[in-house]
């Protein structure tokens, strides 16, 4: 049988606050970080990611609260006796100095002979698929070189943890999409834990084994990705991760956790428990539902279970692979989004056609 008890943690957050003066900038984090994961800081601008991570890297003192790392209590420790190395969105690479000597600086401190440093800087530079670039100068290289050149100095000295500001920011989206993927990889093969600090949500679902949400100073949500988007616990966090349609509803019965639903245009539904994630209680309500939740059916198609409902379409985005309608539906005071895939043989509706959705039921997500 598979083993599905997660891994330890290696970082443990406990009632973690910072002020600034008077601006308090963590308020109650509290969350623990398993051995191996690659684990996501998401939120908008100012809500406080950079400042938890530099306060578990050590750069920040904290108000009060606790911070252990593999099992040691970190007040008083200072960075570089922590077990965490940092990634910054500057990557601060010396132009003036070779690809080698870059990486190498990353061993300052300690006390290895010339011999092992080199070897050592030929494993990092393997790591980060620069095998051949060491003597180069550092400023002929690619932004997505550079990027590589940063994180062997970090990983030279075999942290437990390594901690990433925004590390891609800088890359356009190319290159930043190729180093995702790269630093997946990357993270697999050398197996500690990343913790990535990220205001974009596409780029936390495609890397993280989970992900907390922060907003203000507090996390709103720790899940993994998948939990995250179908399972969002409040709108908020429904409305970062990625698009949701909102539509107005009434609880008309409650048992057990689960809910019956009256959604303005689309009609009854029973939600289970999993699906009320901030519980349910009588009365007016939201559901949330993702645009690929819902589907328009072209001629021929039936709705499974027999549940749809009628509309116009009065917008259309067509994105090559995928065509996105804003449709409204009879009886629904709102427009929702309803996103397609593009298949051939099947043409991209146009404005003002009439509009035929189905919906599933088991998508929605309640807002009470
Ligand atoms: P961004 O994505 O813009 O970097 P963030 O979520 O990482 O945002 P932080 O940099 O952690 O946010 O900042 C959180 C809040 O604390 C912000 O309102 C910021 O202005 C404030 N702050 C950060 N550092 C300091 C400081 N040294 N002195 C005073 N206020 C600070």
């Amino acid at each position: 049988m598979k083993d599905t008890t997660p891994p330890p943690a290696i970082i443990t957050l406990d009632d973690v606050h910072k002020y600034y003066g008077d601006y308090h900038a963590l308020r109650g984090i509290s969350a623990e970080i398993r051995q191996g994961e690659f684990f996501s800081l998401l939120g908008p601008s100012g809500c406080g990611k950079t400042t938890l991570l530099r306060a578990i890297a050590g750069f920040e003192d904290i108000s009060s609260g606790h911070i252990q790392l593999n099992g040691r209590n970190m007040e008083g420790v200072p960075p570089n006796k922590r077990p965490t190395n940092m990634v910054f969105q500057s990557y601060a690479i010396f132009p003036h100095l070779s690809v080698a000597a870059n990486v190498a600086f990353g061993l300052r401190r300690t006390s290895m002979s010339g011999d092992e440093k080199q070897r050592a800087v030929a494993e990092a530079l393997e790591m980060v698929g620069l095998k051949d670039y060491g003597r180069r100068a550092a400023h002929a290289l690619s932004g997505g070189q550079r990027q590589r050149v940063a994180l062997a100095r970090a990983l030279i000295l075999k942290p437990k943890v390594l901690l990433l500001d925004e590390p891609l920011s800088a890359l356009d989206k190319k290159m930043r999409e190729q180093m995702q993927v790269e630093l997946i990889k990357l993270q697999r093969e050398v197996g500690i834990t990343f913790i990535l600090v990220t205001h974009d949500q596409e780029e936390a679902l495609v890397m993280s084994d989970r992900i907390a949400v922060m907003f203000e100073g507090e996390i709103a949500q720790l899940d993994d990705p998948e939990l995250l988007y179908r399972r969002p616990n409040s709108r908020r966090v429904a409305e970062f991760i990625g698009m949701m349609n909102f539509l107005p509803a009434d609880v008309v019965s409650v048992s057990d956790g689960r809910a019956e639903v009256e959604v303005a245009g689309l009609g009854r539904a029973e939600l289970d428990a999993a699906q009320c994630p901030g519980g349910a209680t009588f009365g007016a309500a939201r559901i949330g539902l993702r645009p690929e939740s819902l589907t328009i059916l072209f001629e021929g198609q039936s709705p499974e279970g027999g549940r749809s409902a009628e509309g116009v379409v009065e917008e259309v985005v067509y994105y090559g692979d995928m065509t996105y309608y804003d449709v409204l539906i009879d009886g629904a005071p709102n427009k929702v989004s309803v996103s397609m895939r593009n298949m051939p043989g099947r043409r991209v509706l146009e404005r003002g056609a009439p509009a035929h959705l189905a919906w599933d039921p088991r998508a929605m997500v309640l807002f009470s």
